[in-house]
């Protein structure tokens, strides 16, 4: 698994991730719940850095790593290099087509030919069900088209783990729907997934395990069942309130 260990992140006075461990099974899906501003976003950008951790150790399978504080820019490349983000809003370039969105890191930071880039792009773009869309721009696709050229272009990235920051948020729920069973068939694939989300259906539909946190604390782990069974209260108030 991909384990966290004692991760420590303040903003000034403020805890935002007070000493979490968590383990990630690879090949599944984990689903972050958790009020807002209870550190779900910060959790996820310090797993690939975007963040920097004040104290903890990330284990990506080889050994813990220390990331609190400054750090090396060959450890942060490296950590770096194992995951890619997917964002709420999908930041595609704009002047460049679906396909050029998606080869433009695997050209330039994994060194591939453009030929080779092309064709894992063409392949990525139908893995999300966008293979007519390859020459197409940004603003001429729908907004779950966009998300899904932005999977394919995490895809291209073949990283060990993808990470979802409320992928479906800025979509209606037509479209959203396109995103998610994109994401389920990722899950089927066993890929190893961590979506941040508010959508309990959604959580009900692709986690293997459910982490719920609460002002930067893990106050519940596990599989998907024992997070909508327990009757925790703070949980059933969750539940409650987005289910
Ligand atoms: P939401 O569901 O609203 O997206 P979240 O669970 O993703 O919330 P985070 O964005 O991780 O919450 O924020 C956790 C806490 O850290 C919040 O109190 C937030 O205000 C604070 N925080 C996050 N980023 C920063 C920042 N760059 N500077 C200062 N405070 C921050
Ligand atoms: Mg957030």
């Amino acid at each position: 698994p991909l384990r966290l260990i004692g991760l420590r992140k303040t903003f000034g006075s403020l805890v935002a991730l007070d000493d979490v461990d968590l383990e990630v099974p690879r090949g599944r899906t984990t689903v972050l719940l958790g009020p807002s501003g209870s550190g779900k976003s910060t959790l996820l950008r310090c797993l690939n850095l975007l963040e920097s951790p004040d104290a903890g150790q990330i284990d990506l399978g080889d050994g813990p790593v220390e990331v609190g504080g400054i750090l090396p820019r060959r450890t942060v490349r490296e950590i770096r290099s194992r995951s890619t983000m997917v964002f709420q809003q999908f930041n595609l370039f704009p002047h460049l087509t679906a396909l050029g969105n998606v080869t433009l890191a695997p050209v330039e930071s994994r060194g591939m030919s453009r030929a080779d880039a092309e064709a894992l792009g063409r392949d990525v773009l139908a893995k999300v069900g966008l293979a007519e869309k390859a020459d197409a721009y940004p603003d001429r696709l729908s907004g779950g088209q966009q998300q899904r050229v932005a999977i394919a272009r995490a895809l291209a990235m073949d990283p060990d783990f993808l990470l979802f920051d409320e992928p479906t948020s800025a979509l209606d729920p037509e479209l959203a729907a396109e995103v998610v069973s994109v994401l389920a068939d990722l899950a089927a694939e066993h890929r190893t997934l961590v979506v941040v989300t508010h959508s309990l259906a959604f959580a009900r539909r692709v986690a293997d395990q459910v982490v719920f946190l609460e002002d930067g604390k893990v106050l519940q782990d596990g599989p998907p069942e024992e997070f909508f069974e327990s009757e925790d209260p703070r949980l059933r108030r969750f539940r409650e309130v987005v289910g």
